[in-house]
């Protein structure tokens, strides 16, 4: 046994780090009492925007509603087609469907895990020469904080005029040269889940554009479709708001996500340097910047269950993000998708598995996780 005492994610070293200011944050909202849209969240939308280089950043619910406003505001409409991945979290597509468009998946990019441009172009094609409903909008993913390739989606999203949103659940501080994650395509979702790279301590979320039409729209649709005031309702929206002291609580965490980044970019790359020869590792171009919310790398055909025993044997936490991918979920089986549509995807999710990821993982630990996984 290695004495490994690492957390898949440390939100405990991190509060200990922030919890002052933290909780002297918390007590000025109890104090003035402003709990809906108060004065933290019109600040922490400020922040967010400064730090994103983005005009507007709208505070929501959660990042499931940050995506649903998104395709609203954008104007997709029940029985539009919207493309998205194959891999990815449930709420990617299922905002497709709760407005009861269809969700149109393509496969990823074995190197990236991401959207494949190339087929998203082709999908826009064949669904246009079929004439089965319009194609609305794409949604691309920044998986496990890895940009998507934007260069290529947004001239595809220009050439045939769909909407183009970015899933930046966890890409929070993530790039591709000067522009930051939640600044592609339109308009961008995030969430602030306990677990992502920017965190809050409940549910929370953003929508992001330089849109300000789009984000008049997303304003409105947040508080029921309110017009003049909450009590004059122009459209159909819903109630979709981030708490003030979620706000107050992110307004901490976003001072320290630069160097939280760091010390994710510097395990990454440890990690990256001792794990090549055994995985696959996620490389990128130098001039992509993932924001770490996972690091995944990919065993070969067979071999993941044995690495996933000894890292339990060693008392060290694992993931598998995804283990089934989205053409395969069985809320899906009406859409007539099999096995065998999306190899890519259908592979990965047999073969990845994610390791510990956090700004606070000692060197030693990483160093013991490396030991355990390179072991003949
Ligand atoms: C977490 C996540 C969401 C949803 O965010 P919630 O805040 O949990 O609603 C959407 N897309 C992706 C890729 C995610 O990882």
């Amino acid at each position: 046994m290695s004495n490994l005492n690492v957390r898949f994610i440390d939100l405990a070293a991190q509060y200990s780090r922030i919890e002052d200011s933290v909780r002297a944050r918390i007590s000025g909202v109890l104090e003035h009492g402003n709990f809906i849209l108060g004065p933290e969240v019109v600040e922490f939308e400020s922040a967010l925007g400064h730090f994103l280089g983005v005009r507007n950043v709208i505070g929501v619910a959660n990042g499931t509603d940050a995506l649903l406003l998104a395709l609203m505001a954008g104007g997709v409409q029940a029985g539009d087609s919207v493309i998205t991945t194959a891999f990815s979290f449930f709420a990617t597509s299922e905002v497709i469907s709760l407005i009861g468009a269809k969700p149109e998946f393509v496969d990823v990019e074995e190197g990236s895990f991401n959207i494949c441009p190339a087929e998203v172009e082709e999908k826009i094609v064949a669904l246009r020469k079929n004439g089965r409903g319009r194609v609305a909008a794409i949604i691309a993913v920044d998986l496990f904080g890895r940009p998507a390739d934007y260069e290529a989606l947004e001239k595809i999203a220009e050439k045939y005029d769909v909407l183009l949103v970015e899933d930046a659940a966890q890409s929070m501080g993530g790039s591709i040269g000067r522009r930051k994650c939640g600044n592609f395509g339109q308009i961008a979702g995030t969430s602030f889940f306990p677990a992502k790279p920017l965190g809050c301590y409940g549910d929370g979320g953003a929508v992001m554009t330089n849109d300000d039409a789009l984000a008049e729209i997303v304003r409105s649709l947040r508080v029921h479709g309110k017009g003049s005031d909450k009590y004059d309702n122009v459209r159909i929206g819903l109630n979709s708001r981030l708490d003030t002291i979620q706000a107050a609580i992110l307004l901490e965490k976003l001072e320290i996500l630069g160097e939280e980044l760091t010390a994710r970019r510097s395990l990454a790359e440890f990690y990256s340097e001792n794990l090549r020869e055994s995985f696959f590792v996620p490389e990128m171009p130098p001039n992509y910047s993932s924001a770490w919310a996972q690091y995944t790398v990919r065993a070969r055909e067979g071999t993941r269950e044995e690495y996933l025993r000894r890292m339990q044997a060693e008392n060290c936490p694992t993931a598998i993000y995804y283990g089934k991918p989205l053409h395969l979920q069985s809320a899906y089986s009406e859409l007539g998708y099999q096995t065998g549509d999306f190899p890519v995807s259908e592979s990965l999710a047999k073969t990845v598995f994610s390791i510990p990821m956090h700004p606070y993982l000692q060197r030693k630990d990483a160093e013991t996780i490396v030991r355990i996984l390179n072991a003949k």
